[in-house]
């Protein structure tokens, strides 16, 4: 990048300007990491100052049956495959009732598009699990298991919608969305929900007073000029209806296991590699940086490593989910040693040693709980340090 274009973006980051696609585009293409975590931190400092957000929160997959078969999924199943799943609601609750006592404030519900579930067992499952759980936010479903519930019920997404919030829906969750651009799309996703439909799932949920969170699925055939563009339909969305309250890019895995039958589902890793430690950082970064109508970016640590998530504070990133138990759908793709139960503890340590302060927040990112400030690097460096995986 010429100084002179440099200058310019620096102008505009500061002035507050929003920027455009063709800024994206070279802001993607300097390799200078620690200029591009400067401006995204002047950002992220000026939106939510020293603090970094979290949320005690567990997972929970209904079922891995899916009728898709996307290239880039380890998760799915089809019926009668060894490792094939589907709770019965019982089994549902009894995981549940596991989880009471353990002070979390949100269950995050995503499944495989089931070919033969019928529609009215998803609210019977939240009423039951609310039933179990009355403190606890239940987040659930991607765009695209409501449109599935659409096709399944014969209902429309405003009925759907409804049903759902009355058995104690309070989110969507923000996945299904990948690279919304049909050239890299059509490679990758295998179902039929897309840019319209998507987004008509979440201006609907928004409209009806729910607050969702978006993702981008990143680092696997598609070009920086398509997170551009899709972080510009998210922008544009938000800029319609303000019902985002988080980005989070969603780092491509390659599936490295030895499933039951030793099948390797993801159909694309031939084709590419994983996005790098910097490539994340850097898609942290101008994320935030383009994001300016969106208040917070997250990094879901299960993806990256810790030494990526404690080091993404300084790129952009305010919030990190969360205290996962357990969480199939990354785990069925990792080999990398990332460890798959996080508690408040370990979170708050990461935060404080990165220089932050922690707060504990809501699905609704309502502050729950306001920790110290970070404690000092005399005090921090007085004890042997945890070293991070
Ligand atoms: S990404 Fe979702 S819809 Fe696609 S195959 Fe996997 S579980 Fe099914």
């Amino acid at each position: 990048m010429d100084a002179g274009l440099r200058r310019e973006l620096e102008a505009k980051v500061y002035a507050g300007e929003r920027l455009t696609r063709e800024d994206g585009i070279a802001l993607y293409e300097s390799d200078d990491l620690v200029w591009l975590g400067r401006l995204a931190h002047h950002v992220r400092t000026e939106k939510n100052g020293d603090r970094v957000m979290f949320n005690v929160n567990r997972h929970l997959n209904l079922t891995n049956v899916c009728s898709a078969s996307c290239a880039y999924c380890s998760f799915q199943r089809k019926p009668g495959e060894k490792d094939a799943y589907t709770m019965r609601i019982e089994e549902a609750v009894r995981l549940a009732k596991q989880m009471e006592g353990e002070q979390l404030t949100e269950l995050h519900i995503v499944n495989g598009l089931h070919p033969t579930l019928p529609w009215k067992y998803y609210p019977r499952v939240l009423r039951e699990l609310k039933a179990v759980l009355p403190g606890v936010n239940l987040k659930a479903f991607t765009a695209t298991e409501i449109h599935w519930f659409e096709k399944i019920s014969g209902l429309p997404a405003d009925q759907i919608l409804d049903e759902l919030m009355d058995a104690g829906l309070e989110s969507l969750t923000g996945g299904g969305a990948e690279i919304f651009d049909w050239e890299i799309r059509q490679h990758i996703v295998d179902h039929a929900t897309h840019w319209e439909d998507w987004s008509r799932i979440h201006r609907l949920a928004h409209q009806k007073g729910l607050k969702t969170p978006c993702t981008m699925l990143y680092g696997h055939i598609e070009e920086p000029r398509h997170r551009v563009d899709h972080v510009l339909r998210l922008r544009e969305l938000q800029d319609e209806t303000g019902g985002f309250q988080v980005f989070i890019p969603l780092r491509y895995q390659h599936d490295f296991v030895d499933s039951a039958d030793g099948k390797v589902r993801n159909r694309i890793q031939a084709q590419t590699t994983m996005a790098s430690p910097a490539e994340s950082l850097k898609t942290f970064a101008v994320s935030r940086l383009l994001f300016d109508n969106v208040p917070h970016v997250k990094c879901f640590w299960v993806m990256h490593g810790l030494s990526v998530a404690q080091l993404s504070l300084n790129f952009g990133v305010d919030d990190l989910d969360g205290s996962v138990v357990e969480y199939k759908i990354t785990h069925d793709a990792d080999s990398y040693g990332t460890p798959n139960t996080m508690h408040r503890e370990d979170l708050l340590q990461l935060i404080q040693d990165a220089g932050f302060q922690p707060v504990e927040r809501n699905t609704r990112y309502e502050v729950v709980r306001e920790y110290d400030a970070p404690i000092s690097l005399a005090e921090r460096r007085s004890v042997p340090q945890q070293v991070w995986a």
